[in-house]
């Protein structure tokens, strides 16, 4: 603990990330690794928890079973080879990222980050990726928000699973409408094309972990996919913060 961190926190006493209310504890001087989250807010994540997809990663609501493939990854796999998230996005979390996206708040990608990285070691243990690489957004969108939720997040995942970030190879060619309110077939057709590899040789063979903030019906994570798959990228995983249940 720095005596710099340290007069920050007298100045500045660390605040919830989501609800703002002031830590009562100071968790920050006590315990550096936790998270800025007020125990009630911590409370509310709502972690997904097996049995669950081993492909697309949703949770099943019987809990006697193994994890075993889901009726939807049955039908259509998806393209990507396996998608996780630590998280159910709902209540607080929901709030956060939602307050991360479109409130400016940048500032919580500093607790959401190695909340991510530390699910992603775990996750994708003996399967190191070799890039990671975060959703681009399309550049208009970019300048309107100013930074990328997906890339803030990918970059404590790479660090911790010691892979290189690569948010250039992959772009976002297409000004496609937001996706919230589109239903999942929709979505499907106004995120494809959206997507373009600008250099083939440098994802070809190369397996990658995707890094998107939510996944609500996984058609942009799919779409991303096939594109680097005819680029002749090896395996892709997908990592979310968050996931639609069911998605
Ligand atoms: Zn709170
Ligand atoms: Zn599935």
């Amino acid at each position: 603990m720095s005596l710099w961190t340290q007069f920050m926190d007298i100045l500045y006493p660390p605040r919830c990330a989501a609800c703002r209310e002031f830590l009562v504890q100071n968790p920050v001087l006590e315990h550096p690794t936790a998270l800025p989250f007020c125990a009630a807010c911590a409370s509310d994540f709502r972690p997904i928890t097996p049995p669950l997809c081993p492909i697309c990663g949703a949770p099943f609501e019987s809990t006697t079973q193994d994890n075993h493939p889901c009726g939807a990854c049955l039908t259509q796999r998806p393209r990507y080879d396996a998608a996780g998230a630590p998280y159910a996005y709902d209540g607080t979390l929901r709030e956060a990222v939602y307050g991360f996206k479109y409130g400016q708040k940048a500032f919580l990608a500093d607790a959401l980050g190695p909340l991510l990285a530390a699910f992603a070691k775990a996750w994708i243990k003996g399967k190191t990726p070799q890039l990671v690489m975060p959703v681009p957004l399309h550049p208009k969108r970019l300048r309107e928000r100013g930074f990328n939720q997906s890339l803030l997040l990918a970059q404590p995942v790479a660090k911790t699973l010691d892979a290189q970030i690569d948010f250039l190879s992959l772009r976002r060619s297409k000004h496609t409408l937001p996706q919230t309110r589109l239903t999942k077939d929709k979505r499907r057709k106004n995120i494809q094309g959206a997507f373009q590899v600008v250099d083939a040789s440098i994802v070809r063979q190369k397996s990658i972990l995707l890094v998107d903030d939510v996944a609500t019906t996984g058609s942009t994570l799919n779409e991303c996919t096939r594109v680097l798959k005819s680029a002749g990228a090896g395996r892709v995983y997908c990592l979310t913060l968050a996931r639609a249940t069911p998605m």
